[in-house]
């Protein structure tokens, strides 16, 4: 039987009429015989309002409890879609994250999927329910909820999608597929029918939203053929898929940004005491990435050193740094919020 990983994303399953939509697809899908995997976002704008309110207790919660929370979420869209499913007469089984049997690290928001098992979906496949799969959670070896961080139910979706073998991967989304550019902002932009994983990851490391960059990297070496297409039209969408199997290359593919980015810049550093690598060290063993650094020419024995890293770590970057600037004397480090690239 040939087997379908489906995603839909908050936009998609914004609505209780949205959620009809998807369930109208799924039904279409099924009827060909389909064995069907349907992994759902939270309702959009479900997991801004949820981390909202983390913000108005405090600005350094616990960060298990923020994932317990945010994983909220797609547990909701799971159940309304099953439900819906279930009302046309369709059998369906919404799954969590440990229901599934999803094993992630234990690095809390950012977490990597290290196992599926495939067991945990075989009875409901066999008995030819849909398994509507919650998407951006799974659970650590210690039975806690883990999250795996924005956009993280594409990287849910593929890593089904590899674990069960299925023969493709849809990522259903409110654009027709891959532009050169965000369409939203580029109104001249245009639609890719493929583009392969590296170039694919490129454009998702600068910065275009439209797939997690995790969820290219699992592709990529699981070799699952990804199609990012639209809910809302029958458009093919786009093809992310391997190299060999592209057909046309193009100098350039398209071009990225992120408007999410904060810039620390640290003023006075002492010179050749391996300051930014104690630094660099520091955040990336708190599982930071850093995006663009910068440093200058050192005067006085002195450096400036500056770089970039996503909003969501501007907290937990701030306190790893008091940490390790703690003495360098006469050092001062400087915040801007939301910058471009
Ligand atoms: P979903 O909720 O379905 O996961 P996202 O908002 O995460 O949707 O991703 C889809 C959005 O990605 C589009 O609405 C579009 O604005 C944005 N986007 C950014 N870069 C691109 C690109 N190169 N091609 C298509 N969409 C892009
Ligand atoms: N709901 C999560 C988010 O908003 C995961 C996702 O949509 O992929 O980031
Ligand atoms: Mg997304």
């Amino acid at each position: 039987m040939a087997l379908l990983v489906q995603k839909y994303g908050g936009s998609s399953v914004g609505t209780l009429e949205k959620i009809r939509n998807v369930a109208n697809r799924v039904a279409k899908e099924q009827a060909k015989g389909t064995g069907l995997v349907v992994v759902v976002s939270a309702m959009q704008g479900e997991t801004d309002r949820l981390l909202n309110l983390v913000q108005q207790i405090t600005q350094r919660p616990s960060e298990r409890e923020v994932d317990a929370l945010v994983s909220t979420g797609e547990q909701v869209s799971a159940a309304l879609l099953a439900i819906t499913l279930e009302s046309m007469g369709i059998k369906a089984r919404s799954m969590s994250g440990s229901q599934m049997r999803i094993e992630t690290d234990g690095h809390f928001s950012r977490a990597r999927i290290k196992r599926v098992d495939q067991k945990a979906f075989q009875s409901a496949l066999d008995a030819g329910e849909v398994v509507v799969a919650t998407g951006f959670q799974g659970v650590d070896s210690q039975g806690n909820v883990t999250t795996l961080g924005r956009g993280g139910s594409d990287t849910s979706a593929v890593a089904l999608a590899a674990a069960l073998e299925a023969d493709e991967c849809e990522i259903y989304t409110d654009v027709l597929g891959v532009f050169t550019a965000d369409p939203r902002i580029c109104t001249t932009a245009k639609k890719l029918d493929e583009i392969c994983f590296e170039e694919m990851m490129e454009m998702a490391s600068q910065g275009s939203k439209v797939l997690q960059i995790r969820s290219v990297e699992l592709a990529m070496n699981h070799n699952v053929p990804i199609r990012v297409r639209s809910t809302f039209s029958e458009d093919r969408g786009t093809l992310v898929h391997n190299e060999e199997d592209a057909l046309e290359r193009l100098v350039v593919r398209g071009i990225s940004h992120n408007m999410n980015e904060v810039k620390f810049t640290m003023r006075g550093l002492p010179y050749g005491e391996g300051a930014p690598s104690k630094i660099f060290g520091a955040l990336a063993e708190a599982q930071i990435n850093v995006d663009v650094i910068v440093q200058n020419a050192p005067s006085e024995n002195n450096i400036d050193l500056s770089f970039t890293l996503d909003q969501s770590d501007r907290y937990k970057a701030e306190d790893v740094l008091k940490v390790v600037l703690a003495d360098a004397q006469g050092a001062n480090t400087e915040i801007d919020e939301n910058i471009g690239k």
